[in-house]
């Protein structure tokens, strides 16, 4: 193994034969990819399928199948038993493949979410998937990265790396692409190199990948590294239990059935038991588990559609329950395209014409253009403010485009407008040295030759209020005077007034430097500034966010805005977008520094905007929030959002701006950082939620009604009206058609007009059990009505021969049968929605739905008529005077559905 550590810089370069300014071309990449291999540690795979079978296998349901099934080969009926065997295998492959396909797609969005790395292919820098690195590419690091693969640095600023998952060591530490070892070291001290996995806490970095995947550090310690594992949410722990205590109770039930049997003088001991069995069958609610992960699944793929990947089933639930969406304003509430518009140097005003990132428009002093070049400070202030940069400006098709964070994006732009190019002026004044920008500190600062004769310039910028409390000149006219105090009031009066008009304001300073200051500490280093001027730029609100708050209002969910900004800028932001109504809904991160929890437990129940925060008071915030029982999500994007992000309940990082860190800590990722987004996931896991209650309550009522049709005809000493395989038939194909579809409901129109769900409501409420009730009831009542005129009046089997008697029991049971299976289909409309009639959501409004009922409808009419199905279900063809029964008492459970509707509505809700 080669120790790139104990090499130079060169020597490394040189051996991994590689460019440090070009990197590889996509056809080296490509050859390197195939003979190193991804660039990804070995996931641990899931259960095995084996494994699973045996889960399967030990499932309450199959084992009363298998007894059922012995049952039947006991009794001599042979096609009886192959199908009860053939249901037993296909359920367990259909449902290994349900929960492979789960699995699979929840997979696809973890990839959707893995980290890219930016690197240097075939001379451009561009962003590709980590797991692409091979070794060789020349990769660009900044704050907030996730270290890709083990790499030797080749340039580095101010680096500092929290290597803690790879040495358990939780202070970060620096790291210098200069420093030469003679001697091994260990891997905590190799300080030109850092490791796959370890976090970049500062500072900035061009490296050359020397290892990758297992051949890491990490790799090699942790071969099998755990995929992050898909936690099942509350709600699915819930619907097991409740799976297993109905399993539990039915078993008991079955029991007294069978007792009931013994004492019963038409049926021997092994028709009794195989009754108990049946019942069992037909209680148990088979399609629960799997419809319930489809769902979630399908709702986590919707989401994902819509911007918002949601990396945990989890998390689909606890956002249907969100009361409070503290969000980022820039990039999220606002579009983070910023224009500068206005600028002020030493008293003189500027305004600034064009929009977006197009070079072109006049800089303009009391309405008339002026040439930069003649006009001293403005010179400065736009040669700092395009050095002091790091975007970079690029004219792709007819488009003019940044590549980098857009407030420098401005800057570079408005100093192109003066005919100062980037590229040029960072040729003529190279960079040599700088402290990057980090939100805690707010401001950035970079060193630059020739700017003086014989010194070096260090252009800082950054929050108005802390860099002008760093400066004691100023520059007026070219030439640097004291800053009086009168002066700054002036700045600073001048810094309120852009802010108050929504602009997002930047003071830049300057200072001369003899030697290049060896300082790691930026606090040192920024202070004796000389003030240029300050910029402020205009970041429009996202169109869409106004209708997005009005939207969160009406769901009960508070809309708060957490911002790095300054005061004033937010509030006339917050306000405009309907955040806040007034000024003293606004507080300062810094006032929270000095409260007690409790304080800011009051603070947090009143204040709408907070400004100038820092990640500390973030977690601060969210801690509050969560104190006072508020389901908080939480948007972040830098490195040091991590824990705030951690702490919410849904933590939100942004896709397009986020750090890797960020991204990797969050529940949901945004791909288009846009508050829109959250709401309508929150929306979303409300209608999922929702849904799952509706087929819950479908699955439910349709198992209890059958329970109740076969212990109220045992009980009355009727024939059994259903048999094992038609009642398996029901519960696995014809229910489970409707349940799906229940599960993709579109969702209650007023959805969003209702408070959010308490999170420790239960699934089964006082409601849904009315529902289930009601139902099971009705569905009881029809399917024994109809048995019962069948067997009297229709197809009589008393006084009868024993022959004819089998016969017309059979028929009767295909009409409890269709009875059944029809009543149930009708009934799922009816679940659509706990209030509104079916009239009022639109009958076809469910496509899902609609195919549901017909295909299982399909289903139902080829065992009446289809023969080789007549003898497996022991079923006969209809007549029209069948149907005449099947039909009024199938539409029974759905019309008393409507009706509980109704009566509720009127009588118990206020609607
Ligand atoms: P939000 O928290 O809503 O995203 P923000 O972008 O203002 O808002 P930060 O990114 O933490 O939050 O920035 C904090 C402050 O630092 C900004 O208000 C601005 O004054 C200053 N700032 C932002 N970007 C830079 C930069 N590239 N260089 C120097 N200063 C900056």
């Amino acid at each position: 193994m080669e120790k790139f550590y104990l090499k130079g810089r060169d020597e490394v370069l040189s051996s991994l034969d590689v460019d440090s300014n070009q990197g590889l071309t996509s056809q080296e990449a490509q050859a390197r990819l195939e003979k190193y291999g991804p660039n990804e540690l070995q996931e641990k795979k899931g259960k095995s399928f084996f494994a699973k079978l045996i889960d399967q296998l030990l499932d309450p349901m199959v084992i009363i199948l298998l007894a059922a099934a012995t049952l039947s080969a006991f009794s001599g009926d042979k096609i009886e038993t192959v199908i009860i065997l053939a249901i037993v295998v296909l359920n367990a492959g259909l449902s290994l493949f349900q929960e492979g396909k789960a699995e699979d797609s929840v997979k696809a969005l973890q990839q959707m979410s893995a980290p890219n790395a930016k690197v240097y292919r075939d001379g451009k820098l561009t962003q590709i998937p980590a797991r692409e690195l091979v070794p060789g590419d020349i990769v660009v690091l900044e704050t907030g990265d996730i270290v890709p693969a083990d790499l030797r640095l080749i340039e580095s600023q101010n680096l500092s790396s929290d290597e803690s998952s790879l040495t358990g060591e939780s202070v970060p530490v620096d790291k210098d692409a200069e420093i030469i070892f003679d001697k091994d070291t260990e891997i905590g001290d190799r300080s030109n190199y850092v490791h796959s996995s370890s976090i970049i806490t500062r500072g900035r970095a061009k490296a050359v990948v020397a290892k990758t995947g297992h051949d890491t550090e990490i790799g090699k310690i942790a071969t099998n590294i755990q995929s992050s594992e898909n936690e099942s949410s509350p709600l699915q722990g819930k619907l097991n239990k409740l799976s297993k205590s109905l399993a539990l109770l039915v078993i008991a039930v079955s029991i007294i059935v069978f007792i009931v049997g013994l004492f019963r003088e038409d049926l021997d001991w092994l028709q009794s038991l195989m009754t108990a069995v049946s019942l069992a069958v037909a209680a148990i609610p088979e399609g629960l588990a799997a419809v319930v992960t489809i769902v979630l699944s399908i709702g986590m793929n919707r989401m994902a559609q819509n911007n918002a990947i949601v990396k945990k089933l989890l998390a689909v639930e606890t956002l249907g329950t969100t009361t409070f969406i503290a969000s980022d304003k820039t990039g999220t509430l606002t579009q983070n395209e910023m224009t500068v518009k206005t600028i002020y140097t030493s008293s003189k005003d500027y305004t600034i014409d064009g929009v977006g990132y197009e070079p072109e428009g006049d800089i303009k002093f009391d309405g008339q253009a002026v040439d930069p070049v003649n006009d001293k400070d403005l010179k400065v202030l736009l040669t700092a403010a395009s050095l002091n940069s790091d975007a970079k400006l690029n004219h792709t098709g007819n488009k003019w485009e940044i590549m980098g964070d857009p407030t420098e994006g401005a800057l570079i732009t408005v100093a192109e407008k003066a005919k100062l190019n980037n590229e040029e002026l960072n040729e003529m004044l190279k960079r040599v040295k700088e402290y990057p920008f980090d939100s805690t500190r707010k401001m950035m600062t970079t060193f630059h030759e020739n700017f003086f004769e014989d010194a070096y310039v260090a252009f800082t910028k950054g929050a108005p209020d802390i860099v002008i409390d760093r400066c004691n000149h100023i520059l007026i006219n070219g030439k640097v005077e004291k800053l009086t105090e009168s002066l700054k009031d002036e700045i600073l009066n001048k810094n309120s007034e852009y802010a108050k008009q929504a602009l997002r304001v930047l003071a830049i300073s300057m200072k001369k430097w003899e030697n290049l200051p060896d300082d790691q500490d930026p606090d040192k280093v920024e202070s004796d500034l000389v003030f240029i001027g300050l910029v402020g730029m205009i970041d429009p609100a996202r169109p869409e966010t106004k209708e997005a708050i009005k939207h969160c209002k009406t769901a009960g969910i508070t809309p708060v805005m957490i911002t790095g900004d300054y005061l004033e800028t937010a509030i006339a932001i917050g306000k405009d977008l309907g955040i806040a109504e007034s000024d003293d809904q606004a507080i300062m991160g810094k006032e929270l520094n000095d409260m007690t929890p409790e304080q800011i437990r009051e603070i947090v129940k009143v204040k709408r905007i907070f400004a100038r925060v820092s990640p500390e008071n973030k977690v601060q915030i969210v801690t509050a929030l969560k104190e006072n029982n508020q389901i908080t999500a939480m948007t972040g994007d830098g490195v040091n959002d991590a824990p705030a992000i951690k702490k919410a309940d849904i933590g939100i990082a942004m896709g397009i701006t986020g750090t890797d860190v960020a991204k990797n800590t969050a529940e949901v990722i945004l791909t288009d950082d846009n508050f829109a987004t959250i709401v309508k996931a929150v929306e979303e896991g409300r209608v999922i939620y929702s849904n799952i209650k509706k087929f819950v309550s479908f699955l439910l009522s349709c198992n209890i009604g059958e329970v109740l049709i076969m212990l109220v005809a045992m009980l009355v000493g009727w024939p059994i009206p259903l048999t094992v395989i038609q009642l398996l038939w029901l519960n696995l194909v014809t229910d489970s058609f409707p349940a799906l579809a229940l599960g993709v409901e579109p969702g209650e129109p007023d959805i969003m007009n209702q408070p959010p769900r308490k999170t420790d409501d239960q699934i089964i409420d006082r409601n849904l059990v009315d529902n289930i009730a009601t139902q099971a009831i009705a569905i009881a009542v029809a399917t024994l009505a109809a048995f019962y005129i069948s067997f009297t009046y229709l197809y009589p089997i008393n006084g009868v021969e024993a022959a004819l008697r089998e016969i017309n029991i059979n028929k009767a049971e295909t009409i409890a049968f269709a009875t059944l299976v029809l009543s149930e289909l009708l009934r799922s409309f009816s679940a659509r929605s706990e209030k509104y009639t079916v009239y009022e959501l639109g009958i076809f409004s469910n496509k899902s739905l609609v195919y549901a009922f017909i295909g299982s409808t399909l289903l139902t009419l080829a065992v009446i008529y289809i023969p080789f199905m007549q003898v497996i279900f022991h079923s006969h063809a209809f007549g029209l005077k069948d149907w005449a029964i099947v039909l009024p008492f199938a539409f029974l459970p759905f019309v008393v559905g409507e009706i509980h509707k109704l009566v509720e509505r009127k009588f118990f809700r206020n609607k």
